[in-house]
Formats: structure tokens, C-alpha cells, sequence
């Protein structure tokens, strides 16, 4: 049998367009047998969007046009959960990401998607804020902040703190707790204030690796300018790109989540009881899945005082996905036209249902998406979303009154 006779006469496989995948992502879709095992852990399995074997499929024939026009390109939020039980290893995320790549060098991303990555590019936050404002939330900290620039010595801390907490009003909130934590454990700290820049990881896994690596050349560079002893950040992605795709180009780190580096102080924190409320947690995707920390969120919050933990069905390597992972945090209205139902949403169902009354957080996308969950399905009043260090710093307050 001669080698073309294998392949079915209607698929016409674009070999080049499979080179520059396997390029991008490696060659572990070629290996996919269809079995379907990922389709069924992903968060939008029962919204028949056929994610992502499909996809995996179109991939591995070379089908380009039938893959760079499947909406499902740009709904998956690329979570992770499919490639942790694929028998095969296929990076799925990994191809979704190279053919976003792809996509974006002969077609337009949705409108939504483009206004983000052009403020990412000409203001260095994709919200398209001020460079001048990113140290604005330092005001409102009610203890001092302390700016690399103005220290002028070595630090054991430099809090990268990314773009929602310095700028969206609930992660600016969320950074103003972790200042005062910071001040009561007596933390010898620095933030970069208005130097430091987008680590665009995110844009990243929706396609735009130009700017990724625009991002990450000068927050090294930045970084370089610089002593510190760790760097600690609030931002899952952050910390994904920091610790595993920053030392490939130059910049090597000590790098925590926030979570991580309280939980090795917590004996360190005179913690008080709160009013008594039932908490469940949400792992993000990429800091449990993507980077194996399960541990130091449930640590914080069984540290509290007045909480008491329940854990959602989907948690820990199952844990479900906020919506937001991949770029999809901009690119909503796309994904509302092509999906039932917000993955934001059923994820604030499954909290109602587990009896919760507070839905923990720890990832700087997660509050203002659950926030809109809980009015969009009607739940106001019987869920409250808080970031773990909201929770934390209404303790130590607790503890001073
Ligand atoms: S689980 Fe892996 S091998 Fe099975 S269909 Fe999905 S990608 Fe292919
Ligand atoms: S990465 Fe997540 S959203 Fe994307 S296909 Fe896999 S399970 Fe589905």
C-alpha cells in the first residue's frame, strides 16, 4: 500500500500547518488515538462543544481551515484538565496555544481580544490603565509600601503584584491587605511600584507570545536592577511564567504565590475568630493543576479562626475552572456566543450547593468574575467571594480590636 493511499480521500492534511504545530507545541498530538477520555473532564463537556478531542483531531490531520475556524479555538481556557488524564501525554493545551499562534498571523483575534493586547503593549497592563497610576493602590494600604526604587538596598521580598491588584478595585483592595499583613509580620519588603510591567502570560497562552517575550525582556531587565531574596507574587499566571518560562530566558528566581510564602508564617500571625462562616475554596488552574500547590490556600484558611471548610466536588487536580485561564478573562462576549453556560457560573452553583457561604480565592481574575457569577445566577446575599488574604487580614484585624 503506497504511503497517500492512507489517507482518506476528502482530507486534504496541510503538512506544513502540522511542521509549524509540532514546532510550537512539540509532537505529542500526532500521538492522540481519539479516545475521547480528555472530552469528559473538561469544564465544558456538558455543553457539547466536543473540546478538545475534536480539536485534537484537526490537529493531527492537518485539517488548518477546519481548526483555526472552530470557535472552540478560543473558548477553551486552557485549564489543563484534559491533559491530566490524556493516556497519550498530549500537551492540549500546548497545541491550543501554537494554533492561537498560528491563527493570529493571518487572521484577527475578536475585538475584545485585540483591545487587550494592545493595551498590554502600549501601557504594559491589558485593562489600559496609566503606566503612572500601577502604584496608586499603595495610598489607600494604611501602612507604608515601600518602592524598590526609593530602598536603595537589598531586599528579602519584592512583591511583583501584577495588574488586577494594582489596579481593579477589588485586587486593589486585595493588595491593601496583603501590605498590612506584610507590616504585622514585620517583613523587610519592596514592590516595584510603577516599573514593573505585565508579565503577560496570559496573553501569552491566547496566542500573542511577541508580547510575551516583550513583557518578560524588560521586567527582567527591571528585575536585574535589583537585590531580593525571593519574589512573591498574587498572580497564579505570574508565578507559572516566572517559575517555569522567565528562566529560560535569562531571568532566574526564588518565586513564591502569595499563599506559599504566608503559610511558612503563619506561627508568625496572632490570628483571631472571625464571625463563623462555611468557606469552600477554588483552585486555580494554575496554581494547583499547572504547578502542583494544593496545600498552601487550605492551610491559610484552616488557620482562621470562625471558618469552617467544606471542599466543592471538583477540587485539587479535578478543581474546576474559573473561566478566565487562557485570555478568556477578555474574551467573554466571544465565548457567551459560542457556549450555554459561563464556566464562572456553574462554578458559583457548585459553591451554593456544597453550603458555603464564602467562596475562597486566591487568584487576582477570580473575584470580579465570581462577584458576577453570584449577581448573574441570581445568588446575591448567599455567597460572598473573598480572596484568602481578605479573609487573613479581617482576622489580624479581629485580633487588634
Ligand atoms: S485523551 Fe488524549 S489520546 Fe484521548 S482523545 Fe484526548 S488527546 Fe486524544
Ligand atoms: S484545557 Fe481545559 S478548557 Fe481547554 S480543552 Fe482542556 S479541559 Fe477543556
Amino acid at each position: 500500500m503506497s504511503q497517500s493511499s492512507l489517507v482518506p480521500l476528502p482530507l486534504r492534511p496541510d503538512l506544513d500547518f502540522i511542521g509549524r504545530l509540532v514546532e510550537l507545541a512539540g509532537d505529542s498530538f500526532t500521538k492522540c488515538y481519539q479516545c475521547g477520555t480528555c472530552s469528559v473532564v473538561c469544564p465544558f463537556s456538558f455543553q457539547g462543544t466536543g473540546l478538545p478531542r475534536r480539536e485534537m483531531a484537526l490537529a493531527q490531520w492537518g485539517l488548518k481551515e477546519e481548526l483555526l475556524d472552530s470557535p472552540n479555538l478560543w473558548v477553551c481556557t486552557t485549564c489543563g484538565n484534559c491533559a491530566r488524564v490524556c493516556p497519550r501525554e498530549v500537551d492540549i493545551p500546548g497545541t491550543i496555544r501554537a494554533a492561537r499562534e498560528l491563527f493570529l498571523l493571518e487572521r484577527d483575534p475578536s475585538r475584545e481580544l485585540a483591545t487587550a493586547f494592545e493595551n498590554t503593549s502600549r501601557h504594559g497592563n491589558p485593562l489600559g490603565q496609566s503606566a503612572r497610576k500601577r502604584a496608586d493602590w499603595i495610598a489607600g494600604a494604611g501602612v507604608e509600601v515601600p518602592i524598590m526604587a526609593r530602598v536603595q538596598r537589598p531586599v528579602e521580598v519584592l512583591f511583583f503584584t501584577e495588574c488586577y491588584w494594582s489596579y481593579h478595585p477589588r485586587g486593589m483592595e486585595a493588595a491593601q491587605a496583603l501590605a498590612r499583613i506584610m507590616a504585622a509580620l514585620g517583613v523587610d519588603w519592596a514592590v516595584l511600584g510603577t516599573e514593573e510591567r505585565c508579565v503577560a502570560d496570559s496573553q501569552r497562552l491566547a496566542g500573542e507570545s511577541g508580547i510575551f517575550e516583550e513583557a518578560a525582556a524588560a521586567n527582567i531587565a527591571t528585575l536585574g536592577n535589583y537585590q531580593f531574596g525571593r519574589l512573591v507574587t498574587p498572580d497564579p499566571h505570574a508565578y507559572n511564567a516566572f517559575r517555569n518560562l522567565y528562566p529560560r530566558m535569562g531571568g532566574t528566581y526564588q518565586v513564591q504565590h502569595y499563599t506559599q510564602f504566608l503559610a511558612e508564617r503563619l506561627a508568625d500571625l496572632a490570628l483571631a475568630p472571625i464571625p463563623s462562616r462555611r468557606v469552600t475554596f477554588h483552585d486555580p488552574c494554575y496554581l494547583g493543576r499547572h504547578n502542583g500547590e494544593y496545600e498552601a490556600p487550605r492551610r491559610l484558611l484552616e488557620a482562621i479562626p470562625g471558618l469552617e471548610m467544606i471542599e466543592m466536588g471538583h477540587c485539587r487536580a479535578n478543581g474546576y475552572c474559573c473561566g478566565g485561564g487562557g485570555g478568556e478573562i477578555w474574551n467573554s462576549g466571544f465565548t457567551k456566543e459560542h457556549v450555554d453556560e459561563r464556566l464562572s457560573e456553574v462554578r458559583v452553583r457548585e459553591a451554593i450547593a456544597s453550603g458555603a457561604d464564602v467562596l475562597a480565592v486566591c487568584c487576582p481574575f477570580e473575584v470580579s468574575l465570581f462577584e458576577d457569577a453570584v449577581k448573574s445566577t441570581g445568588h446575591q446575599g448567599q455567597l460572598a467571594v473573598r480572596d484568602i488574604v481578605e479573609l487573613m487580614d479581617e482576622s489580624l484585624r479581629a485580633a487588634r480590636n
